[in-house]
């Protein structure tokens, strides 16, 4: 009797411990981790969010919120700069941790990617040159469009959104390239988000903007799905930065 109920005893427990190795092991997945070097994952060529500065560091507002995120996580932070239309396939093969890019939230991209709070809103801006005719979304109907490959962009120029119809859509690799495109006479109008439409304005005579605020869409970071703990930390991190005031301070000095 007395080794029937040790037998037993012994199973209870064994069964017990597997089970709490077990859920332990289960729950450490599911949550994810915080990498002590973070990887960052960025295309460089979104000013004033990612671009390379002067002294061929790469910079800007994402880049600035990552670093400071890091620094109060205690996390070193990597940048890996690439091509934009490669970062989402680089976080599911877990080459990258955070995806820094100026990121649009897209359900597409859900499918994908876990995104953290949102932190900047936008819209898509078109330009054009000076004397072009174009005045509104819809007058694009049917045109060449030049856009930044993999973007929201190019989704509104091909259509996606039901907003410009049968237009030839050109894709480049940056969108400095989409608007020398432009400028040659290559395409009719370039549709690229807001604040790097204004940048790419100011730099480059004889172009004009044309401001469509009705395709709002909202900037976060991306992180491997079901990394809640990183998730977390960065929306802690965020919302840490709104109250102190040292998002503000970020956004005056890159927006
Ligand atoms: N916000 C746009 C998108 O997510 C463009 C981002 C970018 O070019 N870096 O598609």
């Amino acid at each position: 009797m007395k080794k029937i109920l040790t037998v037993a005893l012994a199973g209870v427990l064994a069964a017990s411990m597997m089970f709490t190795g077990c859920s332990k092991k289960e729950e450490a997945k599911s949550e994810g981790e915080i990498p002590k070097t973070i990887v960052v994952g960025t295309n460089a060529e979104f000013p004033p969010f990612e671009y390379v500065n002067d002294d061929k560091e790469i910079d800007g507002f994402d880049m600035a919120v990552m670093k400071e995120i890091g620094k109060r996580l205690d996390c070193k932070v990597k940048i890996k700069n690439m091509e934009f239309k490669s970062l989402i396939g680089a976080m599911e093969s877990k080459n990258l941790d955070v995806i820094a890019a100026g990121m649009t939230v897209t359900d597409e991209r859900k499918e994908a990617v876990d995104f953290t709070d949102s932190y900047y809103t936008s819209n898509q801006y078109i330009i054009v040159k000076e004397d072009s005719k174009v005045k509104k979304i819809s007058d694009l109907d049917g045109k060449t469009i030049a856009v930044q490959e993999g973007t929201t962009g190019d989704l509104v120029a091909t259509g996606d959104y039901d907003s410009v119809k049968d237009a030839k859509v050109k894709r480049f690799k940056k969108g400095v390239d989409a608007v020398m495109d432009l400028k040659k006479g290559g395409s009719d109008a370039v549709i690229i988000d807001a604040n790097p439409a204004q940048e790419f304005v100011k730099a480059n005579e004889g172009l004009r903007l044309i401001k469509d605020q009705s395709s709002k869409e909202y900037y976060a970071f991306a992180i491997q799905k079901g990394n809640k703990k990183l998730q977390k930390a960065i929306n802690k991190e965020l919302e840490a930065m709104k109250k102190d005031g040292t998002f503000d301070k970020l956004i005056k000095k890159y927006i």
